[in-house]
């Protein structure tokens, strides 16, 4: 990044577009007016103090964190991820009304229908006791009811049955807001929640990072760059079969490990890492040649009660140093 905020002073007007573009990019920053303008601020004045300290801060390539761009008065966008997060969020609130909603109508269904058949009882004992004084009018009027009841319960089996299959409709979409569509390896958000209901136990987790990526998009095109990411989510899944296997994001996945020493994972993930590199891909439409794809790794073991963002934070720290010392390697601490 460092280089890209230098070059800036050079370049001609025209181009400071594609730089701020390349920017966003680099930054993982959607093409929101309060990025584009922190960006703008940032590349249009290479020598001015925002570009020093974002040169600062971004050396050696490592991307701005939110606190990051926030510490350098610039504003970070909810994005697409805080999208799907809420939905799931909403996903999560309207099934738990559902599921009291369905349970509501069930029991005043249940409960008219057998107050309608002991209405219906008693009026049958009484007619078969013979005509008392009134009876006529008192048949009248549960004949009456009996027939508002049938009605009911009749609405109530209709509206029963229509809770009972959004009931169902939630229970998938709760699937489906796991999964990642692409992939079928479940997402982030069920990582997060799997993580948060471990309960002690031997744990280590691994970010294994698809290397160079960006020029399988770029020369083959997004499609083939989609279908080598789910050839990759499909081999890893296979190799750590048993450990659970997420999409972080982007060409990112992470493995939580169970019951493994470090070592042990670290076998695991080095015969997952050469699996990958192993393969050979060939783009289905052209039928070329796009030869070895590779994913760095960084592992690291779980300390007792570690917060999520903490771990992440080492095992990013640890893919790190395996990008930076060549690529295709795991690094473990
Ligand atoms: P590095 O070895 O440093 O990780 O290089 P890289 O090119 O993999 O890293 P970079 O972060 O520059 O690029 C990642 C690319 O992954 C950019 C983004 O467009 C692409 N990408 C992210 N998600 C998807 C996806 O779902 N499908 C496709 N086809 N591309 C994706
Ligand atoms: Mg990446
Ligand atoms: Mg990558």
């Amino acid at each position: 990044m460092r280089r890209a905020v230098a070059q800036n002073g050079e370049a001609s007007g025209g181009d400071l577009f594609s730089r701020i573009g390349a920017f966003l990019h680099d930054q993982r920053l959607s093409p929101e007016p309060a990025h584009y303008s922190f960006a703008y601020t940032v590349l249009s004045d290479p020598a001015g103090p925002l570009a020093k300290a974002v040169a600062e801060l971004t050396d050696d390539g490592v991307r701005l964190s939110r606190s990051d761009i926030e510490s350098l008065g610039g504003a970070v966008r909810e994005g697409a991820a805080e999208e799907a997060e809420n939905t799931g969020r909403l996903v999560e609130e309207t099934h738990a009304q559902v599921e009291d909603l369905a349970n509501v109508m069930r029991a005043m269904h249940d409960e008219t229908r057998d107050f309608g058949r002991d209405l219906a009882a008693r009026a049958e004992e009484m007619r078969r006791a013979g005509p008392t004084p009134g009876m006529a009018e008192l048949a009248r009027i549960t004949g009456a009811m009996l027939g508002r009841i049938a009605e009911s319960e009749r609405r109530l089996a209709d509206a029963t049955r229509e809770t009972d299959e959004l009931r169902a409709k939630l229970a998938e979409a709760r699937v489906v807001a796991r999964r990642d569509p692409l992939t079928g390896l479940p997402n982030r958000r069920a990582f997060e929640e799997a993580y948060a209901a471990k309960q002690g136990g031997r744990l280590c987790l691994a970010l294994c990072d698809v290397d160079r990526f960006k020029r399988i998009n770029d020369g083959f095109g997004h499609g083939v760059g989609d279908r080598v990411l789910t050839a990759i989510a499909d081999t890893l899944r296979v190799s750590c079969d048993g450990h659970l296997v997420a999409r972080h994001g982007g060409e990112e996945f992470v493995v939580l490990i169970e019951g493994l020493t470090v070592e042990r994972a670290a076998e695991l993930l080095e015969d997952a890492r050469a699996g990958v590199a192993t393969k050979r891909f060939r783009s289905r439409e052209t039928d070329r040649m796009i030869g070895r794809v590779t994913v760095s790794v960084g592992l690291t073991a779980v300390g007792a009660d570690e917060r999520l963002e903490d771990v992440l934070a080492r095992a990013d720290r640890l893919l790190y140093t395996a990008k930076s010392t060549g690529r295709d390697r795991l690094c473990v601490d």
